[in-house]
């Protein structure tokens, strides 16, 4: 078969050993590998052609049989408080979203994993609209690309790259797509290409505890679990995912993660605070009992309303009385500042734009007309 009829290989989400394994598969080098992801992911390179290091003729092969494609940005947005928000177009139409935080010498971009969510957390907005599918390693990796691309600031350089942390806290469960999300955070710790310190890469879960293991297998990026309630009964209901790995599992798992790191990292819990569900004295003491069971910190996160929603916030006052109680107890607990929220950018707003298969998103809106034509 001629070489320009197979379809194309995105080199854009090829980890260094793939890439390796690529240039071997074609009867190249393997240092080849290393040249094409520094090309690719520190010097923002898409074209072949300009890849100087590489022969004429090879270049010539590669543009018949591979391509760096990175996703389509529709949108970008950015707030008064220098949060900027991009919308990625992927295939099909779909719409998912990246946010870039900038704080003191800190850039922070929250990546999306999934377009929509299979999981249904209640009070989150991505979880309501449903999924359609799983992110390549080319699309979960090009969120990088881009938003570092666009600050156009070198990426070898700690002192001034544009991005110096990732979190996966985007649109998405990024343990339920396992293989692009493992990639795709391997060349952000990778030193051809992003070179982040594994601190400074954090992986976020609702507690899909199988994957939970198999990442202690393969990773040790930094590890935050969405906890929201200190017991079964009420986590049931706001992480339905907890009915099938309850606590217990689940804390166990976190045990063994962090027991595999080879330092003294701890967990980092997030718990968003909603009015009158989670948020009591008595629900904070239950939280501290439990929390003193695993090396951790508590991230207190303001909701954040999204239409339709029935919580509402919790008082400011109501917030810190609730960390207060923790504080006394000895643990490290933080409030969440809320950034980005006049171009829907904060923490549980994201919700993209999904062509959602399993029509949940369908289910919620007649929900929410039913529950509107009670309120009017
Ligand atoms: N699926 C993963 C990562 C994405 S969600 C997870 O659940 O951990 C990232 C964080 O935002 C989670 O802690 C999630 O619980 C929180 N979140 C979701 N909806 C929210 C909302 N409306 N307000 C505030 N935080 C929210
Ligand atoms: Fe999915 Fe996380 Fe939202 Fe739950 S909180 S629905 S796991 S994105």
């Amino acid at each position: 078969m001629a070489e320009s009829s197979v379809k194309r290989v995105n080199l854009l989400g090829l980890t260094l050993a793939k890439m390796e394994a690529f240039f071997l598969s074609i009867g190249e080098k393997k240092f080849r590998g290393a040249q094409m992801v520094k090309w690719i992911h520190q010097q923002g390179v898409t074209d072949f052609d300009q890849m100087t290091n590489l022969s004429k003729s090879l270049r010539d092969r590669l543009k018949n049989i591979a391509e760096v494609r990175p996703p389509q940005v529709t949108f970008h947005g950015d707030s008064e408080d220098g949060t900027r928000k991009w919308l990625m177009e992927v295939d099909g139409g779909s719409k998912v979203e990246t946010v870039y935080i900038p704080d003191g010498g800190r850039g922070t971009l929250c990546v999306s994993s999934q377009v929509g969510c299979s999981l249904d957390c209640s009070f989150c907005s991505t979880g309501k609209q449903g999924f359609n599918r799983n992110l390549t390693a080319a699309e979960i990796i090009g969120q990088v690309f881009l938003a570092t691309k666009s600050y156009g600031l070198p990426v070898k350089d700690s002192q001034k790259r544009s991005v110096t942390n990732v979190v996966m806290m985007g649109m998405g469960e990024p343990l339920l797509n396992f293989e692009p999300v493992v990639d795709a955070m391997s060349l952000m710790l990778e030193d051809q290409a992003y070179c982040l310190s594994k601190r400074r890469v954090t992986l976020s879960t609702s507690g899909v505890v199988p994957h939970l293991n198999e990442l202690a297998r393969v990773s040790d990026v930094a590890l935050a679990v969405s906890l929201h309630a200190p017991n079964d009964e009420l986590r049931n209901e706001l992480v339905p995912i907890n009915r099938r790995y309850p606590i217990a599992m689940l804390f166990d798992s976190i045990r063994n993660y962090l027991g595999g790191l080879n330092d003294s990292r701890s967990v980092t819990f997030e718990y968003t605070m909603l009015k009158g569900v989670n948020d009591s004295d008595e629900l904070a003491r239950e939280l501290s009992t439990l929390a003193k069971t695993v090396r951790c910190k508590i991230n207190l996160i303001p909701f954040n309303p999204f239409p339709g929603t029935r919580y509402e916030v919790s008082s400011r006052n109501r917030i810190y009385a609730f960390q207060r109680i923790l504080l006394n107890d000895g643990h490290v607990v933080t409030v969440r500042k809320t950034r980005g929220h006049d171009i829907d950018a904060a923490c549980g707003q994201l919700a993209g734009q999904v062509a959602d298969k399993t029509k949940r998103s369908a289910r919620y809106i007649q929900i929410k007309d039913v529950s509107e034509q009670v309120a009017h």
